[in-house]
């Protein structure tokens, strides 16, 4: 990750908020510092049999509140910071939207670019075994997430299940539908990010059909927010862009055409009948909605007084630096945070998960309904807190989310 270190801000965020809502010092302390913390360092036979270390990670932040569960990053860069953080918000995310689970994140620091299938499969079972000893289906289920995919966790999936001598879908989340994933799972993020603008429009008294977007970022939460927003909640989405820069047309693109597009050449950029621009022009567009579904830290002091958005959706975790979330609220622009807006993602893993454990699935439609439900619930809380006091959404959110947190902790006292 560039920019302040992640897991600096994730404390300072449990800090001030804490103080804010009154929780004791003692429990801050408890808030903010990650349960477990397990470093793994292990070989893998590369194919011209010569044999390199990696080192792994896999943090538990709590389980206060049930089984933790969190993404597997995959990234030459990743730091144990870097998954501290991720494994914290995690926590508010699931209390966020109200389902049992505490946080946990894992991550092995490796460039999957240069890694052959079969080095990626050896890598993958190998760090699954190493970590076993805190994974389960009752203890700490992990998902995909950066360079991970379905099929990482399949094969997760299969160490775990070999290891104990009988089939554990349970053990992780966003796997194939064919060996018990659920439906729906793939756009989930994106339909929560949708879900929470039709929210937001009703909150601000902006009619979402017609409505003006610019999405950051083209891969799987972006490319579907684009298409959801489009086809169900009727919006003009005038920009979108990928790593390799952006496409903006004020008459709208239809974001079918496009993914077609940048399935046969590998970039948005070039679609007929749009101008290219920059990622960073993209972000200060004359919209009215804008979702960063890409990086972290793209929205900072030095852009936000340029950001004209009404609704900002953070379908990526951590766009938005603490400076910028100031400058936007003072600016009268509602930020729904990444901890509510894209928490659509985990809570479609929850329902697998518990169709995993009864070994009885869901249709599409329940899957849907199920996720609007919940995420509708979310917002509404939290943009109740945010006006009652006058504190910007993702206070609002932390609010809720260490209010849930402590209580739960409280309930159950501190161990012994
Ligand atoms: P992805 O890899 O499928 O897509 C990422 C997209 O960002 C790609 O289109 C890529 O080209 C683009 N991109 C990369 N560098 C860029 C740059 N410099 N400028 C503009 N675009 C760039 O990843 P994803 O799963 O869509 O995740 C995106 C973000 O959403 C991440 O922050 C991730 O943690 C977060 N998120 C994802 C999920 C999920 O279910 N996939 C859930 C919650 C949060």
């Amino acid at each position: 990750m560039s920019g302040p270190n992640p897991y600096v801000v994730a404390k300072q965020h449990v800090e001030r908020v804490g103080k804010m809502i009154g929780l004791d010092e003692g429990i801050i302390e408890v808030l903010k510092t990650p349960r477990r913390e397990l470093i793994v360092n292990f070989p893998v036979k590369m194919d011209d049999g010569t044999v390199h270390m990696f080192q792994g990670f896999r943090v538990q932040h709590s389980s206060v509140r049930g089984p933790c569960k969190g993404g597997i990053r995959y990234h030459p860069e990743v730091t144990l910071d870097e998954i501290r953080a991720l494994s914290m918000w995690m926590s508010w995310k699931c209390a966020v939207v109200g389902i049992p689970y505490g946080g946990a994140y894992g991550g092995v620091v490796c460039d999957v670019k240069k890694l052959s299938r079969g080095e990626l499969e050896r890598l993958t079972r190998r760090y699954a075994s190493e970590i076993s000893i805190i994974i389960g289906p009752q203890e700490d289920i992990p998902a995909p997430d950066v360079y991970t995919d379905g099929q990482t966790m399949a094969w997760i999936m299969d160490t775990f299940s070999m290891s104990v001598g009988h089939c554990v879908p349970g053990i992780v989340t966003g796997k194939p539908i064919q060996i018990g994933g659920s439906q729906g799972r793939e756009e989930a993020t994106a339909r929560g990010v949708m879900c929470v603008i039709q929210e937001a429009c009703k909150a601000k008294k902006l009619d979402i059909r017609g409505a003006t977007v610019a999405v950051q970022g083209f891969g799987n939460v972006g490319w579907h927010a684009a298409r959801l927003l489009f086809q169900e909640a009727g919006c003009t989405v005038v920009a979108v862009s990928d790593s390799t820069g952006g496409i903006y047309d004020p008459k709208g693109l239809d974001p079918m055409r496009v993914h077609e597009f940048k399935k046969k050449g590998g970039s948005v950029v070039g679609f007929p009948g749009s101008r290219e621009i920059s990622n960073e022009k993209l972000l200060e567009l004359d919209v009215d909605i804008l979702v960063p579904a890409a990086l972290e830290h793209v929205i900072t002091k030095d852009n936000a007084k340029r950001i004209k958005a009404k609704i900002v959706a953070e379908g990526a975790n951590g766009p938005t630096t603490p400076e910028a979330d100031a400058i936007l609220y003072k600016n009268g622009i509602m930020l729904v945070p990444d901890i509510l807006a894209n928490a659509g993602g985990v809570t479609a893993s929850y329902f697998e998960w518990v169709q995993d454990l009864q070994f009885f699935f869901w249709s599409v439609d329940e899957i849907k309904e199920r996720l609007r439900a919940i995420m509708i619930n979310a917002f509404a809380p939290v943009y109740k807190i945010s006006k009652e006091k006058k504190v910007d959404m993702r206070t609002a959110a932390y609010m809720l989310a260490l209010g849930e947190v402590a209580r739960a902790l409280e309930l159950r006292g501190i161990y012994p």
